[in-house]
């Protein structure tokens, strides 16, 4: 059986609590998740982002 791969986001902490935000390229705008890496059911409000079918893994990026 295949091990499912989703896509990876992402992200950075927009606050000192480590909650995250990324940017989604489908529907052009931020997505807010609760603190910490990893898999997350997808907030897209575009019904054709590919991010519904599986959701997606949110990845933190340091920002300078
Ligand atoms: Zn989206």
């Amino acid at each position: 059986m295949r091990k499912e791969q989703y896509p990876v986001l992402a992200s950075f902490e927009r606050n000192k609590e480590g909650m995250l935000s990324a940017w989604c390229p489908f529907c052009q705008c931020w997505h807010h998740h609760s603190a910490g890496e990893g898999h997350r059911i997808a907030h897209c409000t575009d019904n054709k982002s590919p991010f519904h079918d599986g959701g997606y893994v949110l990845k933190k990026v340091k920002l300078p």
